[in-house]
């Protein structure tokens, strides 16, 4: 990188959180993508809008204890990290995943400001978890769990402070004892989290939105040249909530997914996979993937996740967790001849992985654009219960698919204002940077 105050912005936070790898790697990328934005925006460096965005407003860290089945304490360790409210209330999932600690938060809080800003929604940035491992656990342990994490989560939260939601291991399940726990300990009824049920609050097509929406997504990037979804075979990774829906869409615009995996292994259906099944294994049963062969025919299981990018497929969607797609991934999703990869998880990729597909003109969707749908589609859920209306599965839709061909748009036209056109990772960073940093430059500099 050329730019000296970039380099040194870098080299300071490498040096204050040496043990943060994921939250530098994000970090990073979004920094290195934005040296064209302050070669035109030297008022951003005089306000010092880069020093404080790569720092969150608040952190906060605290004590889950519960009682097993067994009677025996177990203690976990809580993370809420309210990254930046320059352009609304603090706004993310909540990770349960034995891999959560401070690092894996903060990047997660850091790419969420920028996902945010790209919804075109008042959203600002956060996210928080615990390592908490969900599986194996029976209904009442996730109950206690969520209820005690709960107890203190309630004391930093708020329908116009911050609005939490689901991520890896918290689907509705877990929001039901959460938001049943908050409506206890603060007697009010508020939507202080989305992804609610659809008898408290919740909002239609808030449980298919992320998946959905990168589908939006990827179709606009393939209509950009001339292509589409119709007859495509498609390789989704995962096989939880954005998976799911990912493979929904991706056959409802007549693409045929042939492969899905969890942390174990992966299945290939060279005919297609059959949804049906594999919702009943995961979203009734919470069983594995690998029990889909044992209930139907025309399809394989093997072991390890990593080998599902070398089936052959035209387009890849990463829908499971982060740094799962490596640099030999990517090598052998070229060879296969992939035209397109969106990224549904939250940084999928790992950088020399990102570079390669870009330098062999895949078209590629970067987690920040490509699986907003998710929260855009909270930000409807806050807005309807601001209204006390419910709107249609088919409205929140069509908002959704409009916001995702909207944010398709203002990376593209970033990507190629700022000198990189067809440059979405460079795109989706600078759009959504450029609209928090100018907020931020209004509102002076402490807060
Ligand atoms: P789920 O918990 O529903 O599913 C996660 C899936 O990923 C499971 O199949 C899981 O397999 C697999 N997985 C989790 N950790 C690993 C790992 N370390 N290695 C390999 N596979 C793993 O989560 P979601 O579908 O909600 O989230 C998936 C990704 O999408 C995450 O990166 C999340 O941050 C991102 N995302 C989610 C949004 C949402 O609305 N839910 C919105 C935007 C992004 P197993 O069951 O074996 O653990």
């Amino acid at each position: 990188m050329k730019n000296a105050y970039l380099s040194d912005l870098i080299a300071s936070l490498e040096a204050r959180d040496p043990n943060q790898p994921e939250f530098l790697q994000a970090a990073r990328e979004v920094l290195e993508s934005l040296e064209p934005v302050l070669e035109r925006r030297a008022d951003l460096v005089a306000a010092g809008v880069l020093e404080r965005i790569v720092e969150p407003e608040r952190t906060i860290i605290f004590r889950v204890s519960w009682v097993d089945d067994q009677g025996k304490t177990r203690v976990n360790r809580g993370f809420r990290v309210q990254f930046n409210s320059a352009i609304g209330p603090y706004k993310g999932g909540l990770r349960l995943h034995p891999s959560v600690n401070l690092s894996v938060i903060k990047f997660l809080g850091f790419e969420q400001i920028f996902k945010n800003a790209l919804t075109t929604l008042p959203m600002g940035g956060g996210k928080g978890g615990s390592d908490f491992d969900p599986k194996g656990k029976s209904d009442g342990e996730i109950m206690r769990f969520c209820q005690s994490f709960m107890t203190e989560l309630s004391k930093h939260i708020g329908q116009f402070t911050d609005v939490p939601a689901g991520d890896i291991g918290v689907g509705g399940r877990e929001i039901g004892f959460l938001f049943g726990q908050y409506k206890r300990l603060r007697n009010e009824v508020v939507g202080v989290l989305t992804g609610k049920g659809l008898t408290y609050g919740g909002s239609l097509a808030r449980t298919e939105a992320t998946g959905y929406g990168l589908c939006y997504f990827t179709r606009e990037m393939l209509r950009d040249v001339g292509q589409s979804f119709q007859g495509k075979t498609v390789v989704i990774s995962g096989s939880g909530n954005v998976a799911i829906y990912a493979a929904e869409k991706t056959a409802q615009l007549g693409g045929k997914v042939v492969a899905l995996s969890d942390s174990a292994g992966y299945i290939y259906a060279p005919d297609g996979i059959d949804l049906a099944l594999v919702k009943q294994l995961k979203e009734v049963e919470r069983g594995r993937i690998s029990e889909y062969v044992k209930r139907t025919t025309g399809a394989s299981y093997h072991e390890g996740c990593a080998g599902i990018w070398n089936l052959k497929c035209d387009i890849a969607l990463p829908c499971a967790t982060q740094n799962e797609l490596d640099l030999d991934g990517a090598k052998a999703l070229v060879r296969n001849g992939v035209i397109a990869v969106a990224e549904g998880a939250n940084m999928p990729t790992r950088p020399d992985a990102v570079k390669y597909l870009l330098d062999n003109k895949v078209l590629f969707g970067p987690g920040k654009a490509a699986n907003a749908g998710g929260v855009a589609t909270s930000g409807l859920e806050m807005s309807q219960n601001s209204l006390r209306l419910s709107w249609t599965f088919e409205e929140v839709d069509k908002r959704l698919d409009d916001i995702m061909s909207s944010i398709y748009k203002a990376a593209a036209e970033a990507a190629a204002e700022y000198g990189t056109p067809g440059n979405l990772v460079a795109g989706a960073n600078i759009a959504g940077f450029l609209k928090v940093a100018e907020a931020m430059k209004a509102q002076g500099i402490a807060y």
